[in-house]
């Protein structure tokens, strides 16, 4: 059985502008961590982060969404989900999603 899976990532701005853009890395080369490289061939990525996922308390459920900070920080410490940099910087949630076979 095939499970859609997803997480939630976080994005610097290389990979967050690359991924708006729709292109895909074309040459990886892991001496030089190119925006999206760790994004596998079988992998989705959008952008934001799901309803569930806001700390805010947005549910998804309505229309009208509340100005809210959770899916962007402004110097973001966390590890690039879409390169792997660790340089502190902005950072923007995105949600990764795979299937997994099951069963
Ligand atoms: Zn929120
Ligand atoms: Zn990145």
């Amino acid at each position: 059985m095939r499970r859609r899976e997803h997480t939630a990532i976080w994005l610097c701005v290389d990979c967050m502008v690359l991924h708006a853009n729709g292109e895909l890395p074309t040459d990886p080369n892991p001496e030089e961590p190119e925006p999206l490289c760790l994004i596998g061939p079988g992998e989705q990525l959008t952008a934001g982060m799901l309803a569930e996922e806001h700390e805010c308390g947005w549910t998804g459920w309505s229309a009208e969404r509340p100005e809210c900070d959770c899916e962007r920080q402004e110097f973001g410490r966390h590890r690039c989900g879409g390169c792997g940099t660790d340089l502190a910087g902005e950072r923007h949630a995105a949600t990764l999603w795979w299937t997994s076979e099951e069963g």
